[in-house]
């Protein structure tokens, strides 16, 4: 396994001192981390800690002061539209499939803003190699499908609008673990073929076990942050989130 380029050059994603809530309600309070090219970052923290408020913010999808950019382009005036078109890609906790749909449309549904035709149709068989059950299933319906091979669809759907950073919230959620460990699989393959992913995960072992760096949210704060290895075995860490 090829491991990532961690904290060298210039980082693909940084923010700084970002601040962000709900209707006059603070819950992010000046947040920095960066991401760098072709690393998994893990996001972790408890139930509540602003982790999805923090993709919201990143997304544009609520309103936040401090700096973002992203690849050299400043997102914080932009819309999600604008965001979204410039490479940020978040594959959304719940995954948020066009049910009714058949796989492969999900799939095309994440390249519609591309028009290089051959590019989309390589991207695809792509994502039916990284993911053999989505390749079997393509004309089935997303919504019949089970918990793990919608994630995947998710995740494939995220990829096809071929992203600068590819942010995941909560991609082990209702999922068992052998499906979990695959799907980290998928990310550790991207991973070394170039992607950048931002992994948002209430389970904090299983994100740190898979992810390059981590930063560990408490109250809208960051409270650690290191090379996932590290904060796996920083004390406060595993008394904190790993029960240990
Ligand atoms: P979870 O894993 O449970 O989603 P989280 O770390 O993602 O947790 P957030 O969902 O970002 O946490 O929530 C952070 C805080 O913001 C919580 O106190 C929550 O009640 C509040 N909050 C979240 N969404 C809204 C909203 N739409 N309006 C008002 N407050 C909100």
């Amino acid at each position: 396994m090829t491991g990532a380029i961690t904290e060298k050059g210039e980082p693909l994603l940084e923010v700084k001192g970002l601040s962000a809530g709900y209707g006059g309600m603070p819950v992010l309070n000046d947040i920095s981390l960066k991401v760098y090219p072709a690393e998994i970052v893990a996001l972790v923290g408890s139930n509540g800690a602003g982790k999805t408020t923090l993709l919201r913010a990143l997304s544009r999808v609520i309103s936040s002061t401090g700096e973002i950019v992203m690849n050299h382009k400043n997102l914080a005036p932009m819309t999600p539209d604008q965001a979204f078109a410039v490479g940020l890609v978040q594959v959304p906790e719940g995954r948020q499939l066009f049910d009714r749909m058949t796989v492969q449309d999900n799939l095309l549904m994440g390249a519609f803003q591309r028009n290089e035709k051959a590019a989309v149709a390589r991207d695809l068989e792509k994502m039916y190699a990284l993911f053999p059950k989505l390749s079997e299933r393509r004309r089935q319906l997303a919504g019949s499908m089970s918990g793990g091979e919608q994630q995947m669809c998710a995740m494939a759907r995220g990829m096809m609008a071929a992203p600068v950073l590819l942010m995941i919230d909560e991609m082990s959620l209702g999922l068992a673990p052998v499906i979990v460990e695959q799907l980290m699989e998928v990310l550790t393959t991207i991973r070394n073929e170039g992607a950048t992913v931002l992994l948002v995960e209430q389970d904090v072992n299983l994100a740190l076990s898979g992810a390059d760096r981590g930063y560990v949210m408490e109250t809208g704060r960051i409270v650690h942050s290191g090379l996932a290895k590290e904060l796996i075995d920083d004390p406060e860490v595993r008394r904190a989130y790993l029960g240990l």
